[in-house]
């Protein structure tokens, strides 16, 4: 089946690709071995000079791929734009920081001289989703090149033109031919990849099926994964928070990329004391929302990036209200041209409904009251995903209770959840395993080597 790049706000196919069969695979798996070789002993200057470039050529094209962005995949333009700032960011972070990561560390034993060695483990599968197409890559790319491993690059189905474009920043950059390469291949294509010895280790940012079906290859394989899944996360809100800055946060922090972000806040959990007049404020800014076309500057929320996106969103929506779940407003797809659905919130929302704890993937807060911050800490894990949170509230003692008993990868204390290349970037339980961005990122594909000598 061919591989198409459909505008999600007009479903128009702006292109479509054959996949590679697997003589073309071959090749790119020889070459990315072949390059290795070399690759692997480049220096850690020669890698920041390609980086920094990486980054320049970025920065120098922005508006043409925060373009291309938004027509594949449906991102407002503001945040396309934006989304190819932090990928410079990301690539100059690791440029100048990777050497101090992964420099040699002394440890006093009773050896002349012992210490532990970094080294790059070879080429590396990144299975990409299409929510943030240049940044989950960058993400994974930049320390993953830095550390001296190659790219290998499937990216999802729908994103073709991004990942495409995306391999050709690393040639300009300058980087070996052959050191970051991007496979047009469908998700069947990818088992094989893993199966595939000459395939060191891989990374998958997407769905909890995907990512246990790469885990579980791999596994089979003795072959070290990264998984950054699914998040249904809790957006707490307590007496003591200011109400109209938790409610204007709240809704950015739940319809960021159309809804379509795996830290997107999607379950609020308000007390009692502030609930009405939390909702009050959230149920107005939702509906204040633009909805429309993502080019323009204007535009808040744009189409979800696919039909069947849109159809699965609106399933879980009408089977929670089923349910009993009350909409506050919003609770339907716009009728016409493109995938777009209406700012929602639900309240009410029975335990049986999905809306409860699955994650919802498009533009649709719940709003559950709680008596007390027991409660909002039980609801807050009563999830399989564990990925981000955020709690906002003054009081002291109640934010180092969030700390220590959330579930989640991360904490915010009044703000919202957000990936920063200085900050280590992953979830528990269902949410994944291994953490991308800072010092942990570009350690989790290099050999931690001991080195002990007399
Ligand atoms: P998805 O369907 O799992 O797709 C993600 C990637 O996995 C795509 O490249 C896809 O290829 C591939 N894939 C799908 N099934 C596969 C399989 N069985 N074996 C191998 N590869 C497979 O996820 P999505 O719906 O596009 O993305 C949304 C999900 O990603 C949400 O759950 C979201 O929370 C999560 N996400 C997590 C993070 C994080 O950092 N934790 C960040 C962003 C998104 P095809 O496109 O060709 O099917």
């Amino acid at each position: 089946m061919p591989i198409a790049s459909i505008n999600p706000a007009t479903g128009e196919t702006l292109k479509t690709f054959e996949p590679l069969d697997a003589s073309q695979i071959e090749e790119k798996l020889a070459r990315a071995c072949d390059v290795f070789i070399t690759y692997r002993k480049t220096s850690f200057s020669e890698r920041e000079a390609w980086m920094l470039r990486a980054a320049d050529v970025l920065e120098a094209d922005k508006n043409s791929f925060a373009r291309l962005m938004t027509t594949e995949m449906g991102k407002p333009i503001s945040g396309a734009v934006s989304e190819v700032e932090k990928c410079a960011w990301v690539c100059r972070y690791y440029a100048e920081n990777a050497k101090h990561h992964l420099a040699d560390q002394i440890v006093e034993t009773n050896a002349t001289r012992s210490y532990v060695h970094f080294q790059p483990l070879g080429p590396v599968l990144a299975v990409m989703p299409w929510n943030f197409p240049f940044w989950q890559v960058f993400r994974f790319a930049a320390p993953a090149l830095m550390a001296g491993n190659v790219g290998l690059l499937k990216h999802a189905s729908n994103v073709p033109q991004c990942a495409l474009a995306i391999e050709e920043i690393f040639q300009r950059a300058g980087f070996p031919e052959g050191a970051f390469q991007t496979l047009l291949i469908g998700p069947e294509a990818v088992a094989q990849l893993l199966e595939d010895k000459r395939v060191v280790a891989a990374t998958l940012t997407g769905s909890e099926p995907a990512g246990r079906s790469v885990a579980s290859i791999a596994g089979k394989q003795i072959k070290k994964t990264v998984l950054e899944l699914g998040g249904s996360d809790p957006f707490i809100v307590m007496p003591s928070a200011n109400l109209e800055e938790a409610a204007t946060t709240g809704v950015k922090a739940r319809t960021i990329n159309n809804g379509q972000s795996c830290i997107a806040a999607k379950r609020f959990l308000v007390a009692a004391d502030v609930y009405d007049e939390f909702e009050h404020r959230f149920v107005e800014a939702m509906k204040a929302l633009r909805v429309g076309d993502p080019l323009k500057e204007s535009t808040d929320i744009g189409p979800l990036a696919t039909e069947q996106i849109l159809k699965d969103v609106d399933e879980q929506v009408q089977t929670s209200v089923a349910a009993g779940a009350i909409v506050l407003t919003g609770g339907k797809r716009i009728e016409g041209e493109g995938n777009f659905y209406e700012p929602t919130v639900l309240a009410n929302i029975p335990e049986n409904a999905p809306a409860y704890c699955d994650e919802v993937f498009g533009p649709v807060a719940m709003l559950f009251r709680v008596a007390n911050i027991d409660e909002a800490i039980n609801l807050a894990n009563a999830t399989t995903f564990g990925l981000g949170s955020s709690a906002w509230t003054t009081d002291a003692g109640e934010q180092q209770r969030f700390i220590e008993e959330l579930e989640a990868g991360c904490v915010f204390i009044n703000g919202m959840v957000a990936s920063d290349p200085r900050l280590p970037f992953g979830g528990i339980k269902h949410s994944g395993y291994g953490r991308e961005l800072a010092e942990f990122g570009i350690r989790e594909f290099v050999n931690v080597q001991t080195v002990w000598i007399r």
